[in-house]
């Protein structure tokens, strides 16, 4: 196959897999520049700085799996070249990283599949320099989780070890957890401190029982002063893994060693975590982080454009910022896709291009949302509580089922607009007062129950997936 046929092939795989958004914002602005066999190398052309970014932080493991399966190699190495870069002769194409692999059945159906073709156990992420204290921007929202992070940089495995930090997903985890390594690794040169993510720790466990390197394995993990692990979710249901990781865990605490974990909700709500090790990740501090208010959100605008060298105005600063509700990765994707425009066009920044660039994605959210029913809501709402839509609709007053009732109603009232009479209805309620009752009642919990608010976050973005 010639490469121009390959990176259509790629291009209807990603439409498939992201959506079409992506693939015409930013896929097809790139090109296939080169497929080097002999070193298992991929050169991609960007037209730009932006996108070149863009691309090498958010989609190079979309590269490295489909295009990997299409040039029939696991882990290709992917370099995304500028508009005036050329290709460098790459030594050695040896990267440890293993991504399961996705394969289309005969039913067109995506099933996961792990290639068992790994030549060597999976290496660890590397710290990303960009990810600082001082590229983070302190608002309320985060500034416990903020605060608690720097207090571990001061004084590591003392005073909040672990220290576990929650909150939907976009909104500055990973940054954190990077911010404590980086600042770690400044501090003391010489601090043995490792970032992992959780499904790649479950990789390299599975691996290195299947090269019989287990001990290597462990040895890797014992001989930290500090074990940051994100997405501690991912170890939900893999028992042996926790269990490897459990005794990791007591190691390094029983050494005074500082682990930062963190998860897209609380501890105590991810399922299939064996109890000793839940309670263990809550024995230090633990802390959330939420979805920005409206200033921290335009104070976020702006720090990032002036990292690329941009000034925004508060008038788009502000702009941008309503348009980007959930959180702070959508954010700052809108505004590189502003940027990316401006730079490709060549037009300077206008409030205009704004409004221009912005209009297509909200056109977007609106269809999904006016597709939302009462039906998705509550099947999110049942799947997470354990409930049936029968005893939604039933008139047990059952503490637990009630809350969970008036949450189903506070949700649908807050992300369809239809009528509280509508909503009433759905559920099987003759009076709508009840749904007013619902609503005002989550409305006030989620000011101060911290984990009431995840939850329902979580919820929601559940529904809008
Ligand atoms: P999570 O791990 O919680 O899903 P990330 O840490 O990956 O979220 O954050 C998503 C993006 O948003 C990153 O590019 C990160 O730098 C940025 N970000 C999130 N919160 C902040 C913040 N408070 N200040 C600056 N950038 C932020
Ligand atoms: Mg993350």
């Amino acid at each position: 196959m010639v490469l121009s046929e390959i990176w259509q092939d790629f291009l209807k795989i990603v439409h498939e897999e992201v959506g079409s958004r992506v693939v015409e914002t930013w896929l097809k602005a790139v090109t296939l520049a080169e497929w080097d066999p002999e070193h298992k190398t991929v050169y991609v052309k960007a037209p730009n700085a932006f996108v070149k970014e863009w691309i090498q932080n958010n989609y190079v493991p979309l590269f490295q799996l489909h295009l990997g399966r299409l040039l029939h190699v696991v882990d290709p190495r992917i370099i995304i070249l500028g508009a005036t870069e050329q290709k460098q002769v790459v030594k050695s194409a040896s990267f440890g990283s293993i991504i399961p692999a996705q394969r289309t059945t005969n039913t067109g159906a995506v099933e996961k599949v792990n290639y068992p073709v790994v030549k060597q156990p999976i290496s660890h992420v590397k710290l990303n320099p960009a990810y600082r204290f001082d590229t983070f921007v302190v608002g309320p929202n985060n500034s416990l989780a903020y605060a608690a992070a720097h207090a571990v940089v001061e004084d590591p495995g003392k005073l909040y070890s672990p220290l576990f930090i929650y909150g939907g997903s976009g909104l500055g985890k990973t940054h954190l957890l990077h911010a404590i390594g980086n600042a770690l690794q400044e501090k003391e040169s010489g601090m043995n401190v490792l970032y992992q993510t959780a499904d790649r720790f479950v990789n390299e466990f599975i691996n290195a029982i299947r090269f019989n390197k287990f001990h290597k394995f462990q040895q890797k993990y014992r001989d930290l002063d500090a074990l940051l692990i994100d997405d501690v979710q991912f170890f939900s249901g893999k028992e042996q893994t926790q269990e490897s990781f459990f005794h990791i865990f007591n190691i390094l605490h029983d050494s005074h060693k500082q682990i930062v974990l963190s998860s897209d909700i609380f501890p105590r709500q991810i399922e299939g975590l064996a109890e000793r090790l839940r309670s263990r990740l809550e024995w230090g501090l633990v802390t959330d982080i939420h979805k920005p208010p409206l200033e921290t959100k335009i104070a976020i605008l702006k720090k990032k454009a002036a990292t690329h060298g941009e000034t925004l105005d508060d008038k788009i600063a502000e702009y941008i910022a309503h348009y980007a509700e959930s959180n702070v990765r959508e954010l700052e994707g809108s505004l590189i896709r502003i940027l990316a425009y401006v730079s490709l066009t060549k037009q300077p920044l206008s409030f205009e291009i704004v409004q221009k660039v912005l209009s297509g994605k909200q056109t977007q959210k609106k269809e999904k949302e006016s597709a939302l029913d009462f039906n998705a809501i509550a099947d999110a709402v049942c799947q997470h509580y354990s409930y049936r839509l029968v005893d939604l609709r039933s008139t047990s007053r059952a503490k637990e089922l009630s809350l969970v009732r008036q949450i189903a109603m506070y949700l649908m009232k807050k992300m369809t607009g239809k009528s509280l009479r509508e909503i009433g209805t759905f559920l099987g309620r003759k009076d709508h007062s009840t749904v007013i009752h619902a609503f005002d009642k989550i409305h006030k919990s989620v000011q101060t129950d911290t984990r009431l608010r995840s939850t329902l976050e979580h919820l929601e973005e559940t529904i809008l997936r």
